[in-house]
């Protein structure tokens, strides 16, 4: 499953941003066994308006929305990349994941202390991202020792490797994330191979008072976020009031709409942080389903048919023959699967076919 892990200075809202994710939709989070690991780990559900119609359409009760596993990376204080706090530890942490969500500290509040004395949430940016950036200097530099040494056995690979770990340093030395790089097209793939942790796309979430959330654009510390991430970073931004949304946690789904207004919004900002994050690592959903449930599987866009399979059983994939699919939209409209077999819209797709998002599919495979 893919992961990934909030980043941000002590205090800046990390565990609460966790906790508003995967509470929001704790009544489903009993289908993951791996939900409770370690209390700072969780599996965020996305929610998906298609489940509940292709339930009916499957004739079954139980709906079991895509995962995404979420880390809360604590520990991060300036000199983390030369050992303070939890230092390596907290860095080796975010080389695991895939995404990262970096939370910001945008809300006032004397009775709960900021680690740098003040709010500044562009100066706590800047130590954050810092960290990272020394970190994957050191990395960079030895590799392209070591890639410059096989270089001189006529190592082709490692020559081009080398060329660009030496771009990626001088970006690195300008105080500039690695994701921020323009790659030339035969550099793309070869870029994650570094595991650098600026390479990987990143969320920056303003972490707002209750009271800005109605207007957000006139606080001006989330316009002076969003101003700096634009002109240094290649990343996402997005506002949201973690403290508000874990306490939605707690409501019933008629309570929540009336605690929103009172705060003058009118949606919970989780749906839309989760839809980010999967935008961002490029993630999809296809179905699945029996006689007994219905399940949106997570996978990433470029995945065949027949590595889909193996992410809902081994099995499947190894024993694969072909996949019926459908579009849940064609199959919603025709509102049965016979209707969507009479219709023409059922096609039968080999091993190498790429899924696309919100495929129905039937995996056939022989044990
Ligand atoms: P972490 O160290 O980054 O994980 O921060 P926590 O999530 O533990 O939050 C630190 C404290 O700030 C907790 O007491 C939270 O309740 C509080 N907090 C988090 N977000 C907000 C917010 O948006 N507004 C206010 N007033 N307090 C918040």
């Amino acid at each position: 499953m893919l992961k990934t892990g909030i980043i941000g200075l002590p205090n800046a809202g990390k565990s609460t941003l966790l906790n508003a994710l995967t509470r929001s939709h704790r009544a489903e989070a009993a289908n993951y066994p791996f939900c409770t690991i370690e209390p700072n780990r969780g599996i965020v559900q996305a929610p998906d308006d298609h489940l509940r119609p292709l339930a009916d359409i499957a004739g079954v009760q139980t709906t079991i929305p895509a995962p995404i596993e979420m880390v809360d990376i604590a520990g991060l204080v300036a000199g983390a990349s030369k050992g303070e706090g939890l230092g390596n530890r907290f860095l080796a942490h975010i080389r695991e994941v895939d995404a990262i969500i970096h939370v910001v500290r945008c809300f006032e509040d004397e009775n709960i202390v900021h680690p740098a004395g003040t709010l500044d949430p562009v100066r706590d940016i800047k130590i954050v991202s810092t960290e990272l950036i020394l970190a994957d200097l050191e990395s960079a530099e030895s590799q392209l020792e070591k890639n410059k040494k096989k270089a001189k056995g006529q190592d082709k690979e490692a020559a081009a490797n080398a060329v660009l770990l030496e771009r990626v340093i001088e970006q690195l030395d300008g105080g500039r994330p690695a994701n921020t790089l323009h790659l030339e097209e035969d550099e793309v793939s070869r870029l994650p191979g570094f595991f650098l942790l600026t390479a990987k796309p990143v969320i920056f979430v303003c972490n707002v008072a209750e009271t800005s959330l109605a207007d957000p654009g006139a606080d001006p510390r989330v316009n002076e976020v969003r101003q700096y991430v634009e002109q240094h970073h290649q990343a996402a931004f997005c506002i949201f009031c973690a403290k508000l949304e874990e306490d939605l946690g707690d409501l019933d789904d008629d309570e929540v709409g009336e605690f929103l207004s009172a705060f003058g919004v009118k949606n919970s900002g989780v749906a839309l942080l989760i839809e980010s994050t999967r935008q961002l690592l490029g993630l999809a959903s296809f179905y699945t389903f029996n006689e007994t449930e219905l399940r949106a599987w997570t996978f990433q866009k470029g995945m065949t048919a027949r590595e889909c399979a193996g992410l809902v059983h081994t099995d499947f994939a190894k024993g694969f023959i072909k996949a019926d699919v459908v579009a849940c939209d064609d199959l919603i409209a025709a509102g049965s699967v016979s209707a969507a077999r009479e219709a023409g819209k059922y096609r039968i797709e080999g091993k190498d076919h790429l899924l696309e998002d919100g495929d129905v599919v039937l995996f056939r495979f022989k044990t």
